[in-house]
């Protein structure tokens, strides 16, 4: 007989998220030290929670179009606009999450058998959607420094490559594009027509001279960002895209039968967001950075990170990711063994989204293991 509860082979191809594991692990501690999950540490902020809490009161609690409310599409495109120009055959469109914008990217563009090809080390949900379509995600190798170079990934594309993903600042290496970078990716895109696939989710965590995404020299690309970091709110599913508008007219039917709409009374609460200033959390992540990094530079060879929350330091030569993984756990101290997010293991990465006081304990313990390992 047949198991009635057959697994697809879709689901079969999926394996848990690494980086969930340690999240878990970490609930099992009594006082853990958790740099693993990539979250910001502050809270949504009060006119924001008030705008959700009016919205919810005033009775917006139905599903919205599919495509989000117009304030809120309207005020991203000219954002949008401003940034990038003349954007008239573009539209954009609010997702559940970044994570839902990149489903819908998947679904609308990739048939089975379509290669993408996303960069290693590269942020885990990229692989697993990849698969989850039919898809299969090739990586383009941008260590040791991180630079997304536009001849590595040239040397990468095959007739089935369909996208090209880019990720800055990124997740895991905190590495952000610079302006010379941003123009060779887009002359790729432009030389290739393949599109490219710019996930900005960390857009406004920037510690360089400013964000740049591709999307400024090509219109051969596909930009995706949200309110989940940057606003302190993962939790409550708030993204957006922006891409020409046949692609994103697709993506409101397959938005229609999935997800619907993103969640009513938040899109109101995120329209607030937009208003807020970020300056003051810039500055504190900036200050986070450099607390770990200065911290940690003489016992770990690390990549100063211009963007996001994250580092990806390299484990002290000769030092075991199996060894160094334990010496953390036993401290109750919780990062990602880089091989979770990477073909290699020569790395973790490190979530400094979290006190300085943490953090300060965070520097001693990895600084005491790169001693004991050695
Ligand atoms: N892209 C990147 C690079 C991320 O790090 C994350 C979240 N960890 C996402 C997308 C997904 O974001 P969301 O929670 O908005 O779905």
């Amino acid at each position: 007989m047949t198991d009635p509860f057959r697994i697809s082979d879709r689901a079969l191809g999926i394996k848990a998220s690494g980086i969930r594991k340690f999240f878990e692990l970490g609930l099992s501690m009594k006082n853990p030290i958790d740099l693993s999950i990539g979250q910001a540490h502050f809270d949504v902020p009060d006119d924001v929670k008030a705008a959700a809490i009016s919205a919810i009161e005033d009775g917006k609690n139905r599903y919205t179009v599919t495509q989000g409310i117009p304030e809120l599409r309207e005020k991203l495109k000219a954002r949008y606009a401003a940034r990038f120009g003349n954007v008239d055959d573009c539209e954009t469109m609010v997702t559940c999450g970044v994570s839902g914008g990149l489903m819908l990217t998947f679904l609308a563009m990739l048939d089975p058998g379509d290669e993408i090809l996303i960069p290693d080390p590269y942020f885990v949900m990229y692989r697993h959607l990849a698969t989850m379509v039919g898809a299969v995600a090739k990586t383009y190798d941008i260590y040791p420094d991180f630079k997304p170079s536009a001849a590595a990934i040239r040397e990468r594309i095959t007739d089935k490559t369909r996208l090209i993903i880019v990720n800055s600042p990124s997740n895991p290496t905190g590495y952000a594009l610079d302006e010379t970078e941003a123009r060779e990716l887009a002359a790729l895109a432009d030389e290739t027509g393949i599109a490219l696939v710019s996930d900005e989710i960390y857009e406004d965590f920037i510690y360089t001279e400013r964000h740049v995404s591709p999307r400024e020299f090509t219109s051969n690309c596909i930009v995706l960002s949200g309110a989940s970091k940057s606003m302190g709110m993962p939790g409550w599913r708030m993204g957006w895209l922006f891409a020409p508008r046949p692609l994103v007219e697709r993506m409101y039917s397959l938005q229609q039968f999935s997800f619907v709409c993103a969640p009513a009374p938040l899109q109101w609460a995120a329209l607030k967001g937009l208003d807020a200033d970020f300056s003051a959390h810039r500055e504190e992540y900036r200050n986070k950075r450099d607390l770990v990094y200065d911290g940690l530079k003489d016992n770990y060879r690390i990549v100063k990170p211009g963007g996001a929350f994250y580092m990806f330091p390299y484990l002290p030569e000769g030092v075991d990711a199996e060894r160094f993984m334990d010496a953390c756990i036993k401290r109750e101290l919780l990062v990602v063994p880089g091989a979770a997010c990477s073909d290699r293991g020569t790395n973790f990465r490190l979530c400094f989204a979290a006190t300085d006081d943490k953090l300060k304990k965070a520097v001693d313990m990895l600084n005491e293991i790169a001693a004991e390992l050695k």
